[in-house]
């Protein structure tokens, strides 16, 4: 490093979703992990209450992953997967298709959750068009819905900063109602009520013209936006009127996938059938970036068989089907399948929620709610001072020992599926301790 550069070298890196200038007043450095924990470079342990970004699944440096990583990188780092394969890429796409209920059994990869959703909605986009009905362009939302940030996935997403700098994006895009009640806080598990949230979609249809809608894009459970568990009824309400009016059901399952609650997938777990899913993070066990989307076989066939000889779909990354990702998937999916993390996620659920839910009554807290190994702890906003609390709290958390992940004033805890009933109480332990103290 060139010694002149050093008294700014903090400066060159515009660091994401990050509020920058309190970040390089104060910097937080990580720069190890292992397991439940993550290590600071003068070697203070911090316990991961996030799995890092609701994506390390298995805990981290897990030797199987990095050692497929390690192999693979010495055996082909490369190659296009434009007309040419890799062995991996093949297998990798059935084991995922195997996770995922028929008829959802074509997957295209990704990089990221945000390539997935632009991926899922272009391709039910061009679906209706190969079925000779191209009116249908319209895409579906919903308030509080984060889909990444990627053009299609800020239009159709629902938290306002994410969109409002950008400009008009995509056209034709309108949003469902969010699912939130505050009048069922500290529910647990799913609300019972709130089903007929799901009828928004028939406003909408009645609206527009269910001859104008492509698809509807919904998270299964919210989760960036705060943890919003869905009612119970409701997706099975969303896919019903999907099915009347001839609009295809995305389920973005880039948090929910891989375990997070308890299931292989919340598709799996409500036992309610999309037409396509978005996965990321927890794929890869976020060692290498990697996302997928599943369709319906009937979904690929119309888009490749309705095709001229050629390329059907004119869509794809660089890196999809990545060799070192291809290789970190199949890892993952080996730890998660080994050490039955899916099953083990569910086993520690109800230690969870009572653990969660016994910060009911603590200092700020308005709300409490969770499903599998996932909680939202609401707390009252400051006055005149939005997310000042939850990010005092994140602040003292780490100065405890404790990563958290805070959005707005909503704590969100999502541990590896690796965690210990113990690593549950001690995290409780710490916000139960520390937020009587936060002003
Ligand atoms: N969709 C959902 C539901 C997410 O939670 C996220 C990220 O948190 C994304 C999409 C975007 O994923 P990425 O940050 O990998 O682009």
């Amino acid at each position: 490093m060139n010694a002149a550069t050093l008294p700014n070298d903090d400066a060159a890196f515009w660091m994401p979703f990050t509020a920058n200038r309190a970040f390089k007043a104060q910097p937080r450095m990580l720069s190890a992990a292992r397991d439940m924990h993550y290590f600071t470079p003068e070697g203070r342990a911090v316990l991961d209450g996030t799995a890092g970004l609701w994506c390390v699944n298995a805990g981290h440096t897990r030797r199987k992953i990095v050692e497929a990583i390690q192999r693979q990188a010495a055996e082909v780092d490369f190659l296009p997967a434009f007309q040419l394969g890799h062995p991996l890429a093949f297998e990798l796409a059935q084991r995922v298709a195997a996770l995922t209920p028929r008829p959802l059994d074509r997957v295209f990869f990704t990089n990221s959750g945000s390539e997935s959703v632009d991926t899922a909605l272009k391709i039910a986009l061009a679906y209706h068009r190969a079925r000779g009905e191209a009116s249908r362009t319209r895409l579906i939302g919903r308030e509080r819905g984060y889909h990444g940030v990627g053009f299609g996935g800020i239009s159709v997403g629902g938290i306002g900063p994410n969109r409002r700098p950008y400009g008009p994006l995509l056209p034709g895009v309108d949003h469902l109602r969010s699912t939130h009640d505050p009048s069922a806080a500290f529910t647990r598990g799913q609300p019972t009520a709130g089903a007929e949230l799901a009828d928004d979609l028939e406003r909408l249809v009645a609206l527009h013209g269910a001859d104008t809608i492509a698809a509807v894009i919904v998270e299964p459970l919210a989760g960036s936006t705060g943890v919003l568990v869905p009612p119970r009824g409701y997706l099975e309400r969303l896919r019903a009127i999907c099915d009347r009016h001839g609009v295809l059901l995305i389920f973005d399952e880039v948090i929910t996938g891989f375990g997070r609650l308890g299931a292989a997938n919340a598709t799996s777990l409500f036992g309610v059938t999309p037409d396509l899913i978005c996965f990321a993070k927890g794929l890869t066990n976020a060692a290498i970036p990697m996302g997928a989307v599943v369709c319906s076989r009937g979904i690929y066939e119309a888009v490749v068989d309705n095709a001229p000889p050629g390329i059907e779909l004119f869509h794809g990354y660089t890196y999809s089907a990545h060799p070192l990702a291809c290789a970190a998937a199949l890892a993952s999916l080996d730890v998660y399948e080994e050490e039955a993390l899916f099953e083990r996620a569910a086993d520690l659920a109800p230690h969870w929620e009572a653990a969660v839910h016994s910060l009911a009554g603590t200092r700020h807290v308005v709300d409490v709610r969770n499903l599998g190994l996932v909680a939202g702890i609401e707390l009252e906003p400051r006055p005149g001072e939005p997310g000042a609390r939850a990010m005092e709290t994140f602040r003292a958390a780490f100065d405890r020992g404790l990563l958290i992940r805070v959005t707005g004033d909503i704590i969100a805890l999502s541990p590896p599926l690796i965690v210990s009933r113990e690593q549950i109480d001690e995290m409780i332990g710490v916000l139960a301790s520390l937020l009587p103290g936060v002003a």
